[in-house]
């Protein structure tokens, strides 16, 4: 099949940006088909051109803390979804065609073969974001890399002027992939509609003051069925289950009330008390909470007190403060957001090829996109997924 030449503009070399080149040079339709033994055949009808402010694929290089998580061991797509408090339904069919699986071949195809942790995090053998990067980029050599910030982008009829910091280019097709750290001025100037952008998977400021708590972590600590480990810190509470949380309410208006189950395993105190009469009350506690954390909750009972000495009124005032630990949100740690909600309103999207409604040639890929993911590889999921799409659309 002969193709036409298609000159495309890529905005932002991040994962998203970097992938979709990837695909547009290498024929796509191997991927989907699940065939290692095939070659890649390269596309010589393309010219790929791919702009970013800063180093590409630099924003790798901190994923799962320079290891990378780059998916999440998940193979029905229909639950994998669930893991998107933005884009559940919108994946759908994206995910029907590109997920977990084809992720791993993905890599595989490049050099680069993973394995997933008991947790359903895949990373890769080498864990090495810096590897998974070099990997990449040495995929994608073809593409023009231009170190300049795009200012602007100007829809002519056909094709886009892009305007940046330096110098103005013209383009067939434009590819946003400008992350979710990086505002929304271009896509707003653009006319298309956005969804405020909110930070997710972030630490979460408190009004109470945790210092002398600070980073004392809870094991399994239950908020609302979710069970996972609690971390307070010099600004308040962060930590696998107060990331998901904030996810969950990247959208809730501050200040708002947050209880916690601190030991969901300790089910009856005055059995404990009675059958430890001599025990001291904070050598009771130590099974299920660590002892600054005891020290805190006990707060003017005297840590000391042996067990038949603590009556039914102070017994239930531990139980409701260790069962319904209640801690004020007045905000996030800023600057400290690993993903954004929020981004293009997904209604001006086109989920079978990632094209923008009412722009001929100009598509939208990665977290610049309303979507995001719990921790633990859904978003680089997303940014594999979208860019798959897109580049397979393109031809
Ligand atoms: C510390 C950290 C750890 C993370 N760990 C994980 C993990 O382990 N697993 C996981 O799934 N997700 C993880 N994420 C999230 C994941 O990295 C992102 O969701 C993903 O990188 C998004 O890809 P993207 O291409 O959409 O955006 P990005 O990778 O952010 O890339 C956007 C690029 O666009 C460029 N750009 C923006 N505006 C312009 C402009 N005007 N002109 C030129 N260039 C521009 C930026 O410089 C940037 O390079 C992590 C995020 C952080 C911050």
């Amino acid at each position: 099949m002969v193709h036409e030449f298609k000159n495309i503009a890529i905005i932002g070399a991040g994962a998203s940006g970097c992938m979709c080149a990837y695909f547009l040079l290498n024929n796509t339709n191997n991927i989907i088909s699940h065939n290692l033994n095939q070659p890649i055949i390269e596309k010589e009808n393309l010219s790929i051109t791919l702009f970013d402010k800063g180093a590409p694929l630099r924003t790798l290089l901190p994923t799962g803390g320079g290891r990378c998580n780059l998916a999440h061991a998940e193979y029905d797509f229909k639950e994998l979804v669930k893991s998107y408090p933005r884009g559940e339904k919108f994946l759908y069919s994206i995910f029907s065609k590109y997920s977990t699986l084809n992720t791993i071949e993905t890599f595989k195809k490049m050099g680069i073969e993973t394995y997933a942790q008991e947790n359903g995090r895949i990373f890769p053998k080498s864990n090495s974001a810096k590897i998974v990067r070099e990997n990449i980029l040495k995929n994608i050599q073809k593409a023009n890399f231009v170190k300049e910030e795009v200012t602007e982008i100007v829809q002519l009829n056909p094709g886009f002027k892009i305007i940046t910091n330096k110098a103005q280019y013209l383009f067939d097709i434009v590819i946003l992939a400008i992350g979710g750290h990086s505002g929304l001025k271009l896509v707003n100037n653009l006319g298309i509609k956005t969804v405020e952008q909110r930070p997710s998977l972030v630490g979460l400021n408190t009004k109470e003051d945790f210092k002398t708590l600070s980073g004392t972590v809870v094991k399994n600590v239950t908020y609302n069925n979710i069970y996972e480990d609690l971390l307070f810190t010099h600004f308040g509470v962060s930590g696998p289950l107060v990331y998901t949380i904030s996810s969950i309410k990247a959208f809730k208006k501050t200040p708002y009330i947050l209880n916690f189950d601190l030991a969901p395993d300790l089910k009856d105190l005055q059995e404990i008390l009675d059958n430890n009469p001599h025990k001291e009350i904070k050598n009771i506690l130590n099974k299920y909470l660590p002892a600054k954390l005891i020290n805190y909750i006990l707060n003017d009972i005297d840590e000391t007190t042996k067990a038949h000495k603590i009556n039914g009124k102070t017994r239930d005032l531990i139980l409701n403060k260790i069962h319904n630990f209640e801690i004020n949100i007045i905000g996030t740690n800023k600057g400290d957001e690993t993903v954004t909600a929020g981004g293009i309103d997904l209604n001006e999207i086109n989920p079978k090829t990632m094209g923008i409604k009412n722009f001929s040639g100009l598509y939208a890929i990665g977290e610049i996109l309303n979507i995001d993911g719990f921790c633990g590889g859904y978003n680089l999921q997303n940014a594999w997924s979208t860019s798959y799409i897109c580049a397979n659309s393109i031809f």
